[in-house]
């Protein structure tokens, strides 16, 4: 037992040796595991290095070791160091010597180095190395090894003297290396895995970021898309301009803050400022104003958008560029504005006005990109309001031109209506034109024309059928001149009227009636077998123009006198044969009226005569060839002179000496009679002016037969009045004597010319009073101072009385209406006596004086009448009155 026990004491500190070995062996086992779990489960290796310490105590009994590693550049580069001795980090060495180092060669061999100090000594000597820290006992490196590949170094130092590093501390160290590059590949994957992810996401981040601005950017160009596409479209709608502004500001408020927007037009003479649309929070629409220095003047001047704020607007303010700001507040007061962006309206380069927007609170309400989106809107507005505009002028054009085309229509209708009536009337009147042409007015008989025209159709006619017979019968009416003289051109009408009818009824159908004038009918009887059918309805027409007339309440009788002129083949035209139907008339009248006379060539020459007589008188009256024959005029009651009256005598170089009945109705029937009686007139003149001289007959008068055509044509009155004042006769000599027949045509005319000759002064006489009609009307109406009896009226004193009461009570009616009688064809005692009694107070006649012509102041009587007078009359007539 005690030799167990001795034996047991022998063996108990190899026991304890044992016990301590396997505790040591089991706290490096402890610790290795430890080691171990630690470089698998380390995420920092900060961490990592502190177990690191612990387990490299406990295993290498040092507390002093370092870990260099390799660097991306291939530096190496102490990371961590645990050396109580030396604080002096590592890292603050020169990392050129830091491969100059121990580390570095551990580095280079790729092998771990076990170094004592005298070592280090040997290869800091031999330059191997550089010495930097305190001197320490013993040193061990390994290398960090990732395969082949060296990352790093582990060293471990010992400043203990007795401790030195045996080659299982070696093996640990190396243990540990191996456990350290797990550990150091762990963290850095892992911070590699880190930073990949958040570079990753870094770079998601910003992609992600691009997109989203991307987006908003697609999304602001869509708006902007849409809102242009809007504005375009707006045009497309007809609508009012002002309605077009206000969808224009709807559509700006979509892409920026426009709650103030206006649009601000150039006037057509470029001189105004007008706003056809101003929408403001603050301001009222402004008036048209005059261009001045406004902003929206100075967006014209410079022809681009321009974006203001508030203090740019001052500066520009402060630099004289603008003046004004263009709200109705008069001064400028930019303070309002924060932010003001506008853009000008162009049309072609030419800038007609301004589109502007403004922010009254956010300076950056506005960015200098949206000068180009406002760029844009207002190049689309300028198209708008230029489209509306021409839209406008185009539809105002339209209108004018419709309006135009309505009037235009309406007056083209108006005128074609006119047109159309007036072509109607036209018609009408070149029918009644026709008519009255070929018609006579009064009777609506055909007249001279058409009676032409069927003549001469006639004439032709027979030069193709000379078997053909026609005849033209010319009728003239008795008492037609008198019945107009003296009942008046109405009852004269109505004759006529009454004429027509009848004849109508004397002829045929197809024969052709007629009136060519005054009361001259003719007839064209047409197709005539033989010439008692002229003669049926000559004899026809006769008896019935012989039938009484009732004319206003009178019974008249009238006579046709009939030429007939016959077809004959050496007719050229109708005048010819309405000649000799003519002259064969004339014929018929001067054989006596109501009769008919078939021309025969002998009937032309009294015609030729006629002609004759007109050609002989024209040139009396041009070589003077008459000559005056006065004609004494006496007071019945004092058989005193008061005057003579003239009467006209033509010495005919063949002739001899013509009274008027020869000559005058030639002269007044081609109004030559009124040169004649100027000529007398003249004569009369010079004749008073002599007896005025002479002093002798210095009170008579002398009376002038005229003609009434004195008195209606024209001029010739003032031509008579002027010649009388030009001859300083005193008017009152004169006495001018006019028959019934002067007022038969223009009584009213002639009625004037009379009322004018009496204001001149010159006295009137109405000439051949019983004649005629002797109308009543002529005693009180007319402004005659003396009415003289007509010779035949006269005359029949000599048998009986019957016209001597007529002759009192004319004198009577003449003391009422002004005038006195002078009796003419006073032939004999009985006469003279007789009118004495009825107190007539002129007279003349051949039982006085017998007319005769002047010779010195005196009158030379008519020679072959001498005996008649009752007077001596181879004296001196007017002498022995006189006397
Ligand atoms: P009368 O004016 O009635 O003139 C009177 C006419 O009677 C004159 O005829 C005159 O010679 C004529 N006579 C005068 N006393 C008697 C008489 O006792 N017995 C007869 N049997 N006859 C007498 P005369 O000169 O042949 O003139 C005829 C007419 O011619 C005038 O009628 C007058 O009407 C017109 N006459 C004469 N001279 C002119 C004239 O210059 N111009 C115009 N227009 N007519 C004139
Ligand atoms: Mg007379
Ligand atoms: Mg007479």
């Amino acid at each position: 037992m005690a030799t167990e026990n001795t034996h047991a004491i022998r063996q108990l500190p190899k026991l304890k040796s044992l016990l301590k070995k396997y505790r040591q062996l089991k706290n490096k086992q402890s610790s290795l595991l430890q080691l171990s779990e630690l470089s698998s489960s380390i995420t920092d290796l900060d961490a990592f290095y502190q177990g690191l310490e612990s387990v490299i105590k406990t295993l290498l009994a040092t507390d002093s070791f370092n870990i260099a590693l390799l660097t991306p550049s291939n530096e190496l580069q102490f990371t961590y160091c645990h050396n109580p001795v030396e604080k002096r980090l590592h890292e603050d060495l020169d990392v050129a010597k830091g491969r100059k180092s121990l580390t570095g060669l551990v580095l280079e061999s790729q092998a771990p180095i076990h170094c004592s100090a005298k070592e280090r000594m040997a290869l800091a000597k031999a330059d191997k190395i550089v010495l930097y820290g305190s001197v320490w006992t013993d040193w061990l490196g390994v290398p960090l090894k990732r395969g082949e590949q060296v990352i790093g170094v582990i060293s471990l130092q010992s400043y203990d003297k007795k401790r030195y590093f045996s080659e299982e501390n070696c093996q640990i160290l190396e243990f540990i290396a191996e456990h350290l590059v797990t550990a150091i590949d762990r963290v850095r994957s892992r911070e590699l895995l880190e930073s990949s992810i958040q570079q990753r996401t870094i770079k998601l981040t910003q992609t992600n970021q691009e997109l989203q601005r991307e987006i908003v950017e697609r999304q602001l160009a869509v708006k902007t898309h849409q809102v242009l596409l809007n504005i375009s479209e707006l045009t497309t709608k007809s609508q009012a301009i002002s309605e077009l502004y206000q969808a224009l500001h709807d559509e700006i408020n979509k892409l920026l803050p426009a709650k103030n927007f206006y649009i601000a037009l150039l006037s057509e003479n470029k001189s105004q400022l007008e706003f056809p649309y101003y929408c403001d929070e603050k301001f009222t629409q402004p008036a048209t104003r005059k261009l001045s220095s406004g902003l929206s003047e100075m967006v014209i001047r410079k022809g681009k958008p321009i974006l203001l704020s508030d203090s740019i607007m001052y500066t520009l303010a402060a630099e004289g560029e603008v003046t004004q700001c263009d709200f109705s507040s008069p001064s400028p007061d930019f303070a309002l504005t924060q932010a003001w962006l506008a853009a000008p309206l162009s049309n072609q380069g030419e800038i007609f006005g301004v589109i502007a927007i403004q922010h009254y609170q956010d300076k950056n309400a506005y960015h200098s990109k949206d000068l180009e989106l406002m760029r844009f809107v207002s190049h689309h507005i300028a198209i708008e309001i230029l489209r509306q505009k021409t839209q406008q002028q185009a539809r105002k054009n339209h209108e004018v031109l419709e309006e135009r085309v309505n009037k235009r229509t309406q007056e083209l209708q108006a005128t074609n209506l006119n047109l159309r009536m007036q072509i109607e009337e036209r018609r009408k009147a070149e029918a009644r034109l026709y008519h009255d042409a070929h018609h006579d007015a009064l009777t609506q008989l055909p007249n001279r024309s058409m009676f032409s025209e069927r003549l001469t159709y006639a004439i032709r006619h027979l030069k193709r059928h000379p078997s053909h017979r026609f005849a033209v019968l010319f009728i003239d009416l008795d008492r037609f001149k008198m019945i107009n003289d003296t009942l008046g051109h109405h009852a004269g009408d109505q004759f006529l009227i009454e004429i027509a009818r009848r004849l109508g009824y004397c002829v045929r159908d197809n024969d052709t009636l007629a009136r060519l004038g005054g009361d001259e009918f003719v007839v064209l009887l047409d197709s005539l077998q033989a010439r008692e059918d002229i003669e049926e309805i000559a004899s026809r027409i006769i008896t019935s123009i012989a039938q009484p007339f009732e004319l206003e309440g009178h019974t008249l009788y009238s006579n046709a006198s009939m030429g007939i002129a016959q077809s004959r083949v050496g007719y050229k035209d109708a005048s010819e044969i309405l000649r000799d139907a003519d002259a064969a008339m004339y014929e018929a009248k001067s054989l006596g009226r109501g009769r008919y006379v078939f021309f025969e060539d002998s009937m032309r020459e009294k015609i030729i005569a006629s002609m004759t007589l007109e050609q002989e008188l024209r040139q009396a009256i041009q070589s003077k060839q008459f000559e005056l024959h006065y004609q004494q005029i006496l007071d019945l009651t004092s058989t005193k002179t008061i005057g003579f009256e003239v009467l006209l005598r033509w010495q005919h170089p063949t002739k001899g000496l013509l009274t008027p009945s020869e000559f005058l109705f030639m002269a007044e029937e081609t109004g030559m009679i009124l040169d004649i009686e100027i000529w007398v007139i003249e004569q009369v003149c010079l004749q008073l002016k002599r007896w005025q001289q002479s002093k002798e007959y210095e009170h008579t008068y002398i009376g002038v037969n005229l003609s009434g055509r004195h008195l209606i044509q024209a001029n010739q009155l003032a031509k008579l009045m002027a010649l009388i004042s030009a001859n300083t006769v005193e008017p009152e000599r004169l006495i001018l004597e006019f028959n019934e027949s002067a007022f038969a045509r223009h009584t009213e005319l002639a009625l004037k010319g009379l009322k004018s000759l009496k204001e001149f002064g010159v006295k009137l006489a109405l000439d051949d009073y019983g004649a005629g009609l002797s109308s009543l009307n002529f005693l009180h109406n007319y402004p005659f101072e003396f009415i003289k009896l007509d010779r035949s009226f006269i005359h029949a004193l000599n048998y009986n009385d019957k016209n001597l009461s007529l002759i009192k009570a004319l004198h009577e009616l003449g003391t009422k209406f002004g005038y006195q009688l002078v009796a003419e064809g006073i032939e004999s005692e009985v006469m003279f006596k007789k009118l004495q009694t009825v107190g007539c107070q002129f007279g003349q006649g051949y039982y006085i004086n017998r007319p005769g012509k002047i010779v010195g102041n005196n009158a030379e009587t008519d020679t072959e009448n001498e005996n008649e007078s009752y007077l001596d009359t181879n004296s001196n007539a007017v002498a022995i009155i006189q006397a």
